[in-house]
């Protein structure tokens, strides 16, 4: 097992806000108000053909942002401002409840205590979830996977770190929460694991980039604060091909034009 940060007590070297989109938090969903109906369930949101993230503006007048939006997630990240980014305050002490395959991708809900600091204001990890390929690529580089680790403050606000992965180690958190693969779609399943499995899914640096864009997934809400780790953790080619699977599909978004905006570093 990888080594264990203690984050109260480590100055983390990175605060990333990365936004991608889920739905367990205050961001409209709304597919989930009518999730139940076999008719509006044929105009559900997904990643290919007629329901692909090309047509997913009309597919619900509330996904307008989806084609509208100016500051849209995912990007490729290259970065345009050096200013020395203050460490990330990272404060993962409790661990999850439970996970679930919402049919978008699997997710791992959290217990609630588990918080991230920016600026003054807290943010609470709300869940994690995973998307094969990667969505946000880092110069040019896409991975064969990604997590975003999705927070929100008391008021709403948005907060997203993602973590990038590559094919190397056995990833532990992962290895437990493949025991319970095949999920079956839309069951929550108990998933109970400490703080610590929580933290392997962390690199050793928390250097991190920053920048403004959105949920991946419609609504496509933007105000969203991104924060891409620049160091990759390690999973197994078996666990990223069994991650792949249990999905069902690439879930990446294509990437979005950067609009001219400003990622720190
Ligand atoms: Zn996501």
């Amino acid at each position: 097992m990888r080594k264990i940060i203690t984050h109260s007590t480590i100055a983390l070297t990175a605060l990333f806000l990365t936004a991608c989109s889920q739905n367990e938090i205050k961001v409209p969903e709304a597919h989930e108000a009518h999730a139940d109906s076999p008719t509006h369930h044929a105009k559900h949101w997904g990643y290919s053909a007629n329901v692909g993230p090309k047509h997913w503006s009309s597919l619900n007048e509330k996904f307008h942002m989806c084609s509208e939006g100016k500051q849209q997630s995912p990007i490729n990240l290259i970065p345009t401002k050096d200013i020395d980014l203050a460490p990330l305050n990272i404060n993962y002490t409790v661990g999850s409840k439970s996970e679930i395959n919402n049919g978008h991708t699997v997710q791992v809900n959290m217990k609630s205590g588990n918080t991230l600091n920016i600026d003054g204001t807290t943010f609470e990890l709300k869940q994690f979830h995973f998307h094969t390929p990667s969505e946000n690529h880092i110069n040019g580089k896409s991975f064969p996977m990604e997590a975003h680790f999705v927070h929100a403050s008391a008021d709403g606000k948005l907060a997203v770190i993602s973590v990038m992965f590559q094919e190397g180690a056995e990833n532990p958190t992962l290895n437990m929460m493949m025991k319970k693969f095949p999920l079956a779609k839309n069951q929550e399943q108990k998933l109970e694991f400490s703080k610590d499995y929580l933290n392997t899914m962390l690199p050793s640096s928390l250097d991190y980039y920053e920048f403004m864009g959105s949920l991946t997934t419609p609504p496509c809400s933007e105000q969203v604060r991104w924060i891409v780790l620049k160091k990759p953790i390690s999973a197994s080619k078996e666990q990223i091909a069994a991650m792949h699977k249990e999905i069902g599909m690439d879930n990446n978004r294509p990437i979005q034009a950067s609009n001219q905006r400003v990622i720190e570093e």
